[in-house]
């Protein structure tokens, strides 16, 4: 039998939201390097593509897909599917940073409603159309970005920590929901990465972005190494880790324990 060291993957498919930047992309080059077949999925078509190009027809494909739209996410399931004959891991990355004015007086519920519907409505129906075609296979992983912001607060946005709080409770639910069919559900919960969600969030208001900054100095991770950890769960190496939530963040919610 031919080693697989190297390609803890070889024989899966994987479809990745927010996978044209970032961490999601980072995912999708990793993933490819180990062996799956990965649809990638976003709405920024251009970049969404050229990753794709990168990684070579045979290994990935591009489909656009709006996490908040429920056809689209059926679609790009649906595609997966069809393209590659079944779906293994759904990763549910796609996100955006808070847009909302810090103080809840000023608050405005239509950017609140954005984020949540970005960074939870979005998994939550990643995880019901990957749950329709896992079910029948009996077996199927699914992996959602939440942040460190899912356990604690006053690091970011009502709306960006409410919708990653809301993310971690999402998995846990589904996880207990879906074992029973094979299927586990996990979190990973970085600290603050070096990608553009960031760079806009500390560039959109600098009041707010000095506050929070103060708060998170220190480490900034990069993308592949928020990759490395959805790659053991997206794994059979981590074949009884379900429900979890892997925080990535150098131990900084343990060191910190006045956030937590
Ligand atoms: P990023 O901006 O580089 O990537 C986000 C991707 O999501 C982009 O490609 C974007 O086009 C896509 N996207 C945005 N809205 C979408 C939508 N409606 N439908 C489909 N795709 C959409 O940022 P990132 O840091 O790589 O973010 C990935 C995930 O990681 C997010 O869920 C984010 O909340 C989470 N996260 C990031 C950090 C950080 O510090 N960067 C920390 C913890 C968690």
């Amino acid at each position: 039998m031919a080693s697989t060291i190297g390609r803890r993957l070889e024989g899966k498919v994987a479809l990745i939201t927010g996978a044209a930047s970032g961490i999601g992309e980072l995912t999708a080059r990793l993933f490819s390097k180990h062996g799956a077949k990965v649809m990638i999925a976003d709405i920024q078509d251009d970049l969404g593509k050229k990753v794709c190009q990168d990684l070579g027809q045979t290994s990935a494909s591009f489909v656009h897909c709006d996490v908040t739209n429920e056809v689209d996410v059926e679609t790009a399931v649906n595609t997966t599917v069809a393209k590659y004959g079944k779906l293994d891991i759904m990763h549910n990355n796609a996100g955006i940073g808070g847009i909302e004015n810090p103080n809840i007086l000023k608050n405005e519920k239509s950017k609140f409603e954005k984020v949540l519907s970005v960074n939870l409505v979005g998994p939550f129906l990643g995880a019901k159309h990957a749950a329709r075609v896992m079910i029948p296979n009996r077996s199927g992983t699914i992996i959602t970005t939440a942040s460190i912001c899912s356990t604690i607060g006053g690091v970011a946005s009502h709306a960006y920590t409410s919708s990653k709080h809301g993310a971690l409770g999402l998995t846990r639910n589904i996880a207990v929901e879906l074992g029973k069919y094979g299927i586990r559900v996990n979190c990973v919960s970085p600290y603050l990465v070096a990608t553009s969600l960031v760079k806009d969030f500390f560039e959109s208001d600098d009041e707010r972005c000095d506050g929070v900054y103060s708060n998170l100095k220190g480490v900034v991770l990069k993308p592949e190494d928020v990759a490395e950890a959805v790659l053991f769960l997206a794994s059979d190496e981590s074949k009884y880790v379900s429900g979890h939530n892997l925080v990535v963040d150098g131990g900084f919610t343990i060191v910190n324990p006045k956030f937590c």
